[in-house]
């Protein structure tokens, strides 16, 4: 396994590999990797000739010092997991390299990042498209690998490269979750064992929603059931709880036939914020 911190590095030793017509693919990533980052590298060694995984802590889509501050980090257990992988590259930059003079471009999605992270976390989805755009300039991947967990992330990835004209496929991996349902999260880890055995309720609360609605309950008789579920559980504080259009990211006021929807929540179990989601078509 090949690691890289500066770009120079790494895009020599990527021309070569493109020289070559390997297919490049890319999973951008935080560290702390976990089962449910390993899922993205494991289809990324599958799909690609040439798999890079990247690991940065991006300041820029931090809306909160304490959190960014609190991030885990643990790049030695991350290389030793993403070498059993069989990932053949790991780029891990630093500030300097990403933002030598500090970040100053900004995106802006309009409505899609209006709503859920983008209303809670001012400036969250700007920071992530412009260290994602980054990453694409320097990896020039032929694929690029994102969990289903960051729902409306990915929503906004692919509004990106269809609008910038990356030239790169976008690939999906659905979320992977701890046996009682969890999602995967590196943010799972600071959990205290009470919060933790809360956290399933989370996911617990999708489901009923989803299951009212496919009983034709409409949104907001859904959204009151798993509000009143919630509720048992004073210690979880709800930030949203949204049913929407998985792709408009907009809320149904009635739900048609074969409309794709997502149901997404965002709570904090002590300090610690964690969000989840699923998706189904009616
Ligand atoms: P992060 O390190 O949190 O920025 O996540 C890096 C990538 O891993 C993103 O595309 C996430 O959506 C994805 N990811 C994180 N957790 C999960 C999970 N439980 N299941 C699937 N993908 C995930």
């Amino acid at each position: 396994m090949q690691i890289f911190s500066t770009p120079e590095s790494l895009k020599v030793f990527l021309s070569k590999q493109r020289q070559q017509d390997k297919a490049i693919g890319l999973v951008p990533t935080m560290g702390a990797l976990h089962a449910g980052h390993l899922e993205l590298v494991k289809k990324c060694v599958e799909l690609s000739d040439v798999s890079v995984c990247s690991i940065y802590v991006n300041p820029t889509q931090f809306n909160d010092a304490a959190d960014l501050e609190s991030y885990p980090r643990d790049l030695e257990g991350d290389l030793a997991k993403l070498r059993a992988h069989g990932c053949q590259v790991v780029f891990t930059p630093t500030d300097q390299v990403m933002y030598p003079e500090g970040p100053i471009t900004t995106l802006d999605f309009g409505k899609l990042d209006s709503v859920m992270e983008g209303l809670h976390r001012p400036g969250h989805f700007s920071g992530v498209a412009l260290v994602v755009s980054k990453l694409f300039h320097l990896v020039q991947p032929h694929m690029a690998f994102f969990g289903a967990k960051d729902w409306q992330q990915l929503v906004i990835i692919k509004q990106m490269v269809h609008d910038l004209a990356f030239p790169l496929k976008i690939i999906d991996v659905p979320i992977a979750r701890e046996p009682d349902g969890l999602a995967m999260s590196s943010r799972n880890l600071r959990l205290t064992p009470k919060y933790r055995t809360l956290a399933p309720q989370l996911f617990r609360t999708l489901e009923l929603i989803k299951n009212q609605l496919e009983h034709q309950a409409d949104p907001d008789e859904a959204i009151a059931i798993g509000m009143k579920h919630l509720g048992q559980f004073p210690e979880i504080k709800l930030e949203y709880l949204e049913v929407v259009n998985s792709f408009s990211l907009e809320r149904p006021s009635n739900i048609k036939a074969n409309e794709p929807l997502s149901i997404c929540i965002a709570a904090f179990l002590a300090e610690i914020r964690l969000i989840d989601n699923v998706n189904f078509t009616l």
